[in-house]
């Protein structure tokens, strides 16, 4: 591995005004899980990286009492969102995706900002945040700008973040009433598996708790970027929510996915795997609901 010199600013306008001092070989760090290995492969050489983990504005998980928008820095681990009692009750899809990341010990660094800026179409944190329609703040040499997790990915190892650019938090808007949402990783093991395919559901029932009000059917590794089923979104909307419907939009969900053959998989398995999980996902979301 290249020699590089290792800087860690205390706050956010420090670290990019060294990114500007070093634009051209400068590489901002998280926890590393990723970008180490990439630095050891020598994928990458920078001359400067740039540890974010001293920040403290962006390492807070709280959620606001009067507007009941959460709110996740984007150096929240993800152990500390496994562990919240919060994101356990409240927000099971985040608590389904990260308690499935790769070993504790990774889970235990690995922050959920890295995960979405490492933008790769496995990342599991990607798709409870825009199942919940998530919103990124980002700080920049140009100052704050925002925009929804799921426009974040041009494509693999890609996002719209420009030079200098970081990921400060990630906000989660209020949740209505009667709204059950999990995820589910199909791997070929249970465990220290990127997914084969990874499914998220989320339903809003109205006050019959039957009608879907609002539904989000979110893929990973099913396009070069983590994706919503957007016709099967809205097919589920206006229609009480039963086995067969939600049957046909897991239909509807595998014809919308871009899947393909790697080496993990068969495009046409992922397929399979889309329809039957959609399904799987959507009845618990159901059970998530009722027993509320
Ligand atoms: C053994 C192993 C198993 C894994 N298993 C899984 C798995 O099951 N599921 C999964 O989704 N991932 C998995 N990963 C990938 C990785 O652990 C996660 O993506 C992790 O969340 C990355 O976070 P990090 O803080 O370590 O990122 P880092 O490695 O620090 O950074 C990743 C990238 O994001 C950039 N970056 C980081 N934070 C910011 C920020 N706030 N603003 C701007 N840029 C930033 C960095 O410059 C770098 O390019 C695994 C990795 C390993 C090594």
């Amino acid at each position: 591995m290249k020699a590089f010199k290792y800087l860690s600013p205390e706050s956010v306008e420090t670290a990019i005004s060294f990114y500007g001092e070093h634009s051209e070989t400068a590489k901002y760090m998280a926890g590393g899980t990723d970008i180490i290995v990439k630095l050891k492969e020598g994928w990458m050489e920078p001359d400067y990286l740039i540890s974010l983990k001293k920040i403290e504005e962006m390492n807070k998980l709280k959620k606001n009492r009067a507007t009941n928008e959460l709110s996740i820095g984007a150096l929240v681990t993800h152990a500390t969102l496994e562990k919240s009692l919060m994101i356990q009750n409240d927000y099971p899809i985040i608590y389904d995706a990260v308690s499935n990341i790769g070993s504790l010990q990774i889970r235990n660094v690995g922050t959920i900002g890295g995960n979405l800026i490492n933008a790769v179409p496995s990342a599991d944190g990607a798709i409870p945040l825009i199942a919940l329609d998530g919103v990124a703040l980002l700080h920049g040499p140009d100052g704050e700008r925002s925009c929804p997790v799921k426009d974040l990915f041009v494509a693999p190892y890609q996002t719209i973040l420009k030079p200098g650019e970081i990921l400060k938090k990630i906000t989660i808007p209020p949740q209505a009433p009667r709204t059950g949402s999990c995820y589910t990783k199909f791997g070929r093991r249970a465990a220290m598996e990127l997914p084969l395919i990874g499914i998220g559901v989320l339903l809003t029932l109205n006050s019959d708790y039957k009608t879907c009000i609002k539904a989000r059917i979110c893929l990973g590794v099913a396009a070069p970027n983590p994706m919503r089923a957007c016709d099967a979104e809205d097919f589920l909307v206006e229609k009480q929510i039963t086995e067969e419907i939600l049957n046909e939009a897991g239909n509807m969900a595998a014809d919308q996915s871009k899947v393909r053959d790697s080496i993990r998989g068969k495009a046409w398995h992922r397929k399979e795997m889309i329809r039957v999980h959609v399904r799987r996902m959507g009845l618990k979301c159901l059970e998530l609901i009722t027993n509320r």
